[in-house]
């Protein structure tokens, strides 16, 4: 069987072919494509977990680790039905991509469960973290990988974590994972993160094209979760008409701009956007379609495919979720240009700089305030932005192919300077 096959996905497919355009545009090392290609390690589990009604269910986990030459890996876990080997791959090295980008010194690893989290309750979600923790829990720690949240994934999950690792360790490592409560060694402001970092490279790139961001600009939001919510939020506090809304249930819009605090409480007693008050129903398929300024697919992948790539009408858009384009939208985004394309590994990197952050203050048990976490988070972003920028102009390539050239290019030359064991 070939090895392709094993990674059989379309995300996996879509991933490695960015990644072998970007190889042939800046002529990468020939042994160093090989081994980009492929994780160095992908662990499989299959792991029981009681059920309430005492039933024995079986899960598969997985955990990826794409490359560690810059640092320790690092990502994030997910706990999804579609979650599979090529999917979990292709966001691993989208995260080692993402990490060289941002100049953190950490490698590219992602997780998942095939699960869907909303079936199961809080107990059940425990004892199936606890029990998928213990399956890799010689391959996971504070200077060799550092599991972060996901889709499907949260603050809570990754305190179960931490509190498994530790028991097993028997004493408290809170470095073993990012993205925990604050109260157990978490970081201000790492929630937010995520979103806010993507509004901090729609501000850059609104900037860079001579546009203004106040009343006058509209904003459609794809998800509704962590990345969403933080990012509609931001953007709705600086002015910005946030007009239509999604989740996995449905869609909202109303041209007059969302009250986005309001539809928080909306959703945190309802569990869903649809049926706040102030709103019409959407087609959750038109929304990526609506004439606005800013477009933020902020759930899964592959939501912008051939079907409505042409169909666009935004002018930036901004990549909260990992892998949002698929491969060959991406041809027809890098043909025509109009739309401004804030790409994946730099416009969600928020949430793994603050992840990065938190890591150093657990190691260093010395935290940070919310101001400086703010502050250093638009510092390491914007300064990548532009670095990207310098290349997409140097190179003459889109914003898509200079961020992977850039990060390849430094995992490139740390992978030559670390030279070859044994
Ligand atoms: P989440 O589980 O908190 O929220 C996901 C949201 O997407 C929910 O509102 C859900 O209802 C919605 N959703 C799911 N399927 C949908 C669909 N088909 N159509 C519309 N909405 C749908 O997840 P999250 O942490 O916000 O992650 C969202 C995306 O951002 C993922 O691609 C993830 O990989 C990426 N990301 C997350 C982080 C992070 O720090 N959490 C960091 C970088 C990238």
């Amino acid at each position: 069987m070939s090895m392709e096959m094993e990674w059989d996905d379309p995300m996996y497919r879509s991933t490695v072919a960015l990644f072998e355009r970007t190889a042939e545009s800046m002529d990468l090392d020939p042994n160093i494509r090989r081994r980009l290609r492929y994780p160095d390690r992908a662990i499989i589990t299959t792991f029981p977990v009681r059920m309430d009604d005492g039933r024995v269910e079986s899960f598969h986990g997985y955990r990826v680790q794409h490359n560690n030459t810059r640092g320790p890996f690092k990502g994030g876990l997910r706990y999804s039905l579609d979650v599979n080997l090529g999917e979990v791959t292709a966001l691993a090295m989208l995260m080692s991509v993402k990490c060289a980008v941002m100049g953190l010194p950490l490698g590219g690893a992602k997780g998942g469960v095939r699960v869907d989290p909303s079936k199961l309750s809080r107990a059940e979600l425990q004892r199936l973290t606890r029990r998928y923790t213990t399956e890799i829990i010689n391959d996971i720690g504070p200077e060799s990988d550092i599991p972060a949240p996901d889709m499907g994934t949260n603050e809570q999950t990754m305190a179960w974590i931490m509190d498994t690792y530790s028991q097993m360790k028997g004493h408290a490592v809170p470095a073993v994972v990012t993205g925990k409560p604050v109260s157990v060694g978490g970081s201000l402001g790492r929630g937010q993160a995520t979103g806010r970092g993507v509004v901090y490279m729609v501000m850059d790139a609104a900037r860079h094209l001579g546009m203004d961001l106040g009343e006058k600009t509209t904003a459609a939001v794809q998800g509704f979760g962590n990345v969403g919510m933080h990012a509609a939020r931001k953007l709705h506090k600086m002015g910005v008409k946030v007009v239509a809304v999604s989740d996995v249930y449905g869609a909202i819009q109303n041209p007059a701009g969302l009250d986005i605090r309001a539809l928080k409480r909306w959703v945190n007693k309802h569990g869903k956007v649809a049926g706040f008050p102030e709103s019409e129903p959407l087609d959750p398929a038109h929304l990526v379609e609506l004439p606005v300024d800013v477009l933020i697919p902020a759930a899964i992948g592959g939501v912008i495919n051939e079907k409505n790539v042409q169909k666009l009408r935004c002018r930036i858009l901004a990549e909260g979720a990992n892998g949002p384009v698929t491969a060959a939208a991406n041809e027809v985004l890098r043909e025509t240009r109009d739309v401004f394309v804030i790409p994946d590994v730099l416009a969600n990197a928020g949430g793994v700089t603050v992840s990065y952050f938190e890591w150093v203050q657990g190691l260093q048990s010395f935290f940070w305030s919310a101001k400086e976490i703010n502050q250093r988070l638009y510092q390491i972003m914007s300064k990548s932005f532009h670095e990207v920028i310098d290349v997409a102009a140097r190179r003459k390539v889109d914003m898509r192919t200079a961020a992977m050239m850039h990060g390849i290019g430094r995992m490139e030359e740390a992978m030559k300077l670390r030279g070859l064991f044994p």
